[in-house]
């Protein structure tokens, strides 16, 4: 078996918004990058409902076969160049700055400023506000719920008005994801790695030195470095923690779990079709997001199969005459990561009634927008999100360093508390400041 060994400045372990973030940093100030990750780089049946299958970490939850909690909800991990943001809703939220304030983090405004530019943040112009959306819109105004547009990772110039498959992978390349920035490392001249996954942090005397990896055809890696950056999301750089003996790692868990509702009307648009997440209400005293949106065709018959089998049958044709909307709830971390990758995640009484409340909300929006109020639905939970697992002011000081000198965590692990709102753009920020620091250092 083939052992190749490199020396560098900096290895990222994981191609997520945070691991491709900091590679094209660094290499953009000429220092040495090594970005390692699982999963592949390639547009095949990218865009098409099969293609995120193939990108996604796998377990059974019929019919899909897709990662769940011992619970039986749904968890979404991506496993390609890119990580999350190829297949996410392209949601964006900027920082909440009072969240990080709480925990002792500044993050810089023009760190801020420079994402939201290079991440595509925009507002969603009038003709992308779908029909149904707009019916939505209305509907919680009239109830008094300040609903307004909400910002996208979207260059509108390519986008198309009646598109609803974000979270498919963008064939036309219309939504920001983290390979743009792989794309600029490479160019910076950073080594990419895909298909290799690291198995193992060297660490010698309390302090990182480098990585042990597999890639491609079994071939062997072990890279030394100046600096070792965890960027493998919320879950597995919490199990990559725990192998080099950090036992607490993943001894909490956020997952953001969101529901859809929806409905039926019998006049008029639904919003399937509609281009995703262009209105919404961040309730904050309520800790939850709500959003006008249905999960696209193919992708809303399999939920809707999943979570009420048979039941589900007289329902199955009635996409086209289906408005929707989703809550994203805030939860309160409870859960456990384990080093052979099952997640236990259970909610607290106050999780419980946010649900409750959510679904208030929710069915209050859909019967004032005209769905038959005698048949309004929920989903199970999906967890987009998940986080919280190596949580700064814990495992982490405010500089994202670990105990052991010069290891590093940046993604959706080192969040605090549960995200709440779209993390991507945070992310990006979070990586952009660490990227600042290694850059003193390294
Ligand atoms: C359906 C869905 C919709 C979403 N919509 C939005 C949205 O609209 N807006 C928003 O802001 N966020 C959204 N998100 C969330 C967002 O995509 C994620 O929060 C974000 O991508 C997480 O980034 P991360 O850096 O934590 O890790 P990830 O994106 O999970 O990236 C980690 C990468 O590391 C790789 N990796 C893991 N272990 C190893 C290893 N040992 N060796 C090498 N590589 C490894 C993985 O393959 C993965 O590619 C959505 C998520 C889902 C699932």
């Amino acid at each position: 078996m083939t052992l190749e060994k490199l020396e560098t400045d900096v290895v990222l372990i994981g191609g997520g918004p945070a691991g491709c973030t900091i590679a094209k940093e660094l290499s953009a100030k000429g220092k040495n990058v090594v970005l390692i990750e699982k999963g592949g780089d390639d547009d095949f049946l990218l865009g098409n409902g099969l293609g995120v299958f193939l990108r996604l970490e796998k377990g059974f939850h019929f019919p899909l076969p897709l990662k769940q909690s011992k619970e039986g909800d749904t968890i979404i991990l991506a496993k390609c160049l890119g990580g999350g943001t190829l297949l996410y809703a392209g949601a964006a939220a900027y920082p909440d700055m009072a969240y990080w304030k709480k925990h002792n983090m500044e993050l810089p405004k023009d760190l801020i400023d420079e994402a939201a530019k290079e991440c595509w943040v925009n507002l969603p112009p009038e003709d992308f506000i779908g029909p149904g959306t707009n019916r939505i819109w209305e509907a919680a105004d009239a109830l008094d719920m300040p609903f307004e547009k909400q910002y996208r990772h979207v260059d509108f110039d390519k986008c198309r008005t009646r598109c609803e498959f974000c979270t498919n992978g963008c064939r036309k390349n219309a939504k920001w994801t983290a390979r743009e920035y792989a794309k600029e490392a490479v160019q910076n001249g950073a080594t990419l790695l895909t298909r290799t996954k690291v198995n193992d942090i060297i660490i010698e005397n309390s302090v990182a030195g480098g990585v042990k990896a597999k890639g491609k055809d079994g071939k062997q890696y072990e890279i030394n470095a100046k600096a070792v950056v965890c960027t493998a999301g919320g879950t597995y750089t919490s199990i990559l923690l725990q192998k080099c003996g950090f036992s607490d790692a993943g001894s909490w868990f956020a997952g953001d779990p969101t529901f859809f509702s929806f409905g039926f009307v019998k006049d008029g648009p639904g919003n399937s079709g509609d281009h995703n997440m262009t209105v919404g209400w961040h309730d904050e005293e309520n800790k939850i997001l709500f959003c006008s949106m249905i999960s696209p065709k193919i992708s809303w018959h399999i939920q809707l199969v999943q979570d009420e089998g048979f039941k589900a049958l007289p329902n199955l044709h009635r996409l086209p005459k289906t408005l929707g909307v989703f809550a994203k709830v805030s939860d309160d971390g409870v859960g456990r990561v384990s080093q052979d990758g099952s997640i236990s995640k259970t909610f607290t009484k106050a999780d419980n009634e946010r649900f409750k409340y959510g679904r208030e909300i929710n069915t209050k929006i859909l019967n004032k927008a005209g769905c038959d109020p005698s048949n309004i639905h929920h989903s199970g939970f999906v967890m987009g999100h998940p986080s919280s697992t190596v949580r700064i002011g814990e495992m982490l000081d405010t500089n994202l360093e670990t105990k052991v000198k010069n290891l590093y965590c940046c993604d959706t692990s080192v969040f605090p508390e549960a995200p709440g709102i779209p993390p991507a753009m945070t992310i990006v920020v979070l990586a952009k400041r660490l990227a600042k620091q290694l850059e003193a250092i390294v």
